[in-house]
């Protein structure tokens, strides 16, 4: 992280009273901790900050200190409207595209406020004053922990190493990930010494299903398909599926990791058909040299990661499925097999 950048954003925080951070649209633990920290080191510093998600946040994630305090955008349109029209700096965290706010992007992109970026995803547009872009580090909280060390290490307290834990935690799939560096550790230790209680983050996230939740795994598991002669597997559940199990958000969380512990395998797919929103999303998980990223954007108008990524078909399931199939064997050379 260059010091200029840090400089540039120290002086833009100076100019600034009224501070609004605001993770992606369904935010994870990452979007979601990175912003709850930054949020707290802020008001610690005397700004008079606000987080704003765009819609509901998972139930995995009720926990995490300050979440009480989120303006859920989709609850309060009329409130971000005015917060946003006396804030002096907004502060975008963990996407670097603001169509990725969904129905917030009209207020973002029309705002003559300025933006700060900090992101880690590959190929930022270019809509902020300033911004922090590293797809190489593991989660954006790992960079808000680098950026607010460099300001003020000295403000990092229980709740702030809390929420960077989880998000660290969440984006490196629990430190398996190949973004996992030594630093990422070095940074865990830092965070746990301070007061992360590494156990309990772990459970509070990962030990919560619901026999609902549990069972709609089960109809996943059950409907995974291999293709033949090619290292990859996918997955789906229908509506009808997600209803017959009480299907909340977030509950299909993690599902698309369980294709990739087979051995020999390097991709796995996850399509969930969402009938109100008249989609069928789509997860995508890789192992080596499988850019998801690329597969998820030039088929499936998405992106992310190299390893990971997501995107959407606005086709029925099965036409979804077929679409897959096509694509997989176009992509057949990209598999080393
Ligand atoms: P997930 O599969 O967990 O929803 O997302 C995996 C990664 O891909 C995350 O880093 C997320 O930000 C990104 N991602 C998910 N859905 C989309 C999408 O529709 N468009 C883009 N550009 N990125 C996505
Ligand atoms: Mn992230």
């Amino acid at each position: 992280m260059k010091d200029n950048l840090i400089n540039e954003f120290d002086s833009l925080l100076k100019k600034s009273t009224n501070t609004l951070i605001i993770p992606h649209k369904n935010p994870d633990g990452d979007a979601l901790g990175s912003s709850l920290a930054l949020n707290f080191f802020l008001i610690k510093k005397g700004y008079n900050s606000i987080v704003i998600s765009p819609n509901e946040y998972p139930s995995f994630l009720n926990w995490l200190p300050g979440q009480n305090e989120i303006v859920n955008f989709s609850l309060n349109q009329n409130k971000v409207i005015s917060l946003i029209d006396k804030a002096d700096l907004i502060l975008t965290l963990d996407y670097n595209d603001l169509s990725r706010t969904g129905e917030m992007e009209s207020l973002l992109t029309s705002t003559k406020i300025p933006i700060v970026m900090i992101d880690h995803h590959e190929n930022p547009k270019s809509y902020a004053s300033l911004t922090f872009s590293e797809p190489e580090i593991s989660s954006t909280s790992e960079m808000v922990y680098n950026i607010i060390s460099k300001l003020d290490e000295s403000k990092i307290d229980s709740n702030i190493a809390t929420c960077l834990y989880t998000g660290i935690m969440t984006d490196t799939g629990s430190f398996r990930f190949p973004s996992t560096t030594s630093k990422t550790y070095l940074i865990a230790s830092k965070l746990i010494a301070i007061g992360a209680n590494q156990a309990k983050i772990h459970q509070n996230v990962y030990d919560n299903y619901t026999f609902d939740r549990i069972r709609l795994l089960g109809t996943c598991l059950s409907n995974l398909k291999k293709i033949k002669d090619l290292p990859v597997v996918y997955t789906f559940l229908s509506q009808k599926d997600l209803n017959l199990n009480s299907f909340k958000k977030g509950d299909t969380e993690g599902f698309v990791n369980y294709g990739l512990s087979l051995k020999n395998i390097s991709l796995s797919v996850i399509m969930i058909e969402d009938k109100l929103q008249n989609l069928i999303k789509m997860s995508f998980r890789s192992k080596g040299n499988f850019s998801v990223n690329k597969f998820a954007k030039i088929y499936f108008n998405g992106g992310g990661h190299h390893n990971a990524a997501g995107g959407s078909s606005f086709e029925s399931l099965k036409d979804t499925k077929e679409n897959f199939l096509k694509a997989i064997q176009e992509c057949k050379k990209d598999f080393e097999i």
